[in-house]
């Protein structure tokens, strides 16, 4: 399956399951178009081996395949108990402190200082993913006292999340700096940041990135729900990273946030990941359960850029049944009638802009005339951006000279991007894009397409040219 027949795209993320080349080669075959390493399991060195077999795959497919690394962020993690952990009964107390000696039921170090300090009557601490939930009833700065609401067993290391508390640490660890700059060195495409809370989080991710990555706001926290048009400005991409936002916001409104932050983000043009356990029971079984389904196929009718896989690709039984079926139902999903009635009706108005009102003719113009693809010619992936903001029924073909940019374009809902010099006038543009959109199989002779771009080449910004071209007999460009 080397054509995808499907716009939506996939991340499948690696892990001991996939881990090697062989596997990789397979996951991309099944439809994967994007890698994730997930920092959180690997270091730098087992990061840059996986950067390596992924690109050798790149090499021997021919295709260009995009390389998501997503760093771990502040994870909370409270300390150690004598014994290895301890029975929290409703209703008892537990206090949080710095002392690092080990723990009992009725106090345990939280090892971060300046959440202590952060914490206030009222706040609630869930650990373990929310099995557990505590609210602090008394906190002096240094020692904070929480109530047990939810009982059950704690024990060693476990995480904590802070749903009301505003964190003031940065979103970046020194692990996160070190795994930050050795996946630049390394030569990835997209930086996922986790636990973002503030628009600056992802303005220094950016600076850090200078351009050699792009970077994508994992959306986790409901300190990001309540800033996310500054979020969604700053950063590049964003992901509905509904694992740890459904332990840090009720689990009811999980679903109307995913549709809340997919809309916001198809309105600016910024690429948007739906994940976490969207095929959850595939990590032990061969099929996913119906409301799995369900729910894969809710992502794709809402217009995501792209659904992702995380265990169930990385450390599953069944990853390449798992990519295999998530592709499945965005190719079904994407041929249902009412898939075009629903992504139009959430089309957002154009910007003032020269590539929008190019992007919005090349749509309008595919759809009275059918035609087969729109090829863009980009250098950055801004033209190509745009038009699939516009979400047209038509493939859309980008052009580019620069291999980081066909990468890139991995994520993007309905991009096919093939690297190739810039064209040197009009002619060789429109013979160019009619023989690539023959060899991507997207078009045969005798078809139209419509060619777009910004003239003179290597203006960035400047789209500003649509030109329609047939296809002729020996599949070069004829009037
Ligand atoms: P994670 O992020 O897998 O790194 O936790 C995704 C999520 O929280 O949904
Ligand atoms: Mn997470």
């Amino acid at each position: 399956m080397d054509r995808r027949r499907r716009r939506s795209k996939i991340l499948a993320t690696l892990g001991p399951a996939s881990n090697d080349e062989a596997s990789i080669e397979k996951l991309w075959r099944a439809g994967a178009d994007v890698f994730r390493i997930n920092m959180s399991h690997a270091n730098p060195e087992a990061m840059r081996e996986t950067v390596a077999m992924i690109r050798a795959v790149e090499e021997r497919v021919g295709r260009s395949i995009g390389i998501l690394v997503d760093l771990q962020g502040p994870k909370l993690r409270v300390g150690a108990f004598a014994g290895g952990g301890a029975d929290l009964l409703v209703g008892q107390t537990l206090t949080f402190d710095s002392d690092p000696a080990p723990g009992d039921a009725t106090r345990v170090c939280l090892p971060h200082p300046e959440i202590l300090s952060a914490l206030s009557p009222g706040h609630k601490l869930l650990i373990d993913d929310g099995k557990l939930r505590l609210q602090v009833v008394e906190a002096t700065g240094d020692r904070a006292v929480a109530r047990v609401d939810v009982g059950g067993r704690i024990s060693n290391r476990k995480g904590v999340s802070l749903p009301d508390t505003e964190i003031p640490v940065a979103a970046m660890t020194p692990k996160d700096r070190i795994d930050l700059e050795a996946a630049l060195e390394t030569g990835i495409d997209w930086v996922a940041l986790s636990f973002v809370q503030r628009a600056a989080d992802v303005e220094e991710v950016k600076a850090i990135a200078g351009g050699r990555a792009l970077v994508l706001a994992k959306i986790e926290k409901p300190q990001a729900i309540a800033r996310l048009d500054e979020i969604l400005a700053a950063a590049d991409a964003l992901m509905v990273a509904r694992g740890d936002l459904g332990v840090e916001m009720p689990l009811e409104k999980v679903p109307g946030l995913q549709k809340r932050i997919t809309r916001e983000a198809r309105r600016l043009g910024r690429p948007v990941v739906v994940a976490t356990q969207m095929l959850e029971s595939m990590i032990s079984a061969p099929a996913p359960t119906r409301a799995e389904v369900s729910d894969v196929a809710t992502a794709v009718f809402e217009g995501a850029d792209a659904i992702m896989l995380s265990a169930e690709s990385a450390s599953g039984k069944y990853p390449v049944e798992a990519v295999t079926m998530m592709n499945s139902i965005a190719e079904e999903v994407e041929q249902d009638g009412v898939y075009r009635t629903i992504i139009a009706a959430q089309r957002a108005a154009p910007e003032r802009t020269g590539a929008d009102a190019v992007a919005i003719a090349a749509r309008d113009m595919a759809e009275t005339l059918d035609l087969k693809a729109i090829v863009a010619w980009t250098a950055s992936g801004a033209t190509a951006l745009r038009v699939a903001r516009e979400r047209p029924r038509a493939p859309i073909l980008a052009l580019t000279p620069i291999r980081e940019t066909a990468r890139r374009l991995a994520v993007v809902w309905g991009v096919e991007a093939v690297i190739t010099k810039d064209a040197h006038d009009v002619d060789d543009m429109a013979n160019r894009a009619c023989k690539f959109a023959v060899r991507q199989g997207l078009a045969s002779p005798g078809d139209r397409i419509l060619i777009i771009a910004g003239m003179p080449f290597g203006t960035p910004g400047a789209t500003n040219m649509v030109r329609l071209a047939f296809i002729g007999e020996d599949g070069a460009r004829a009037e």
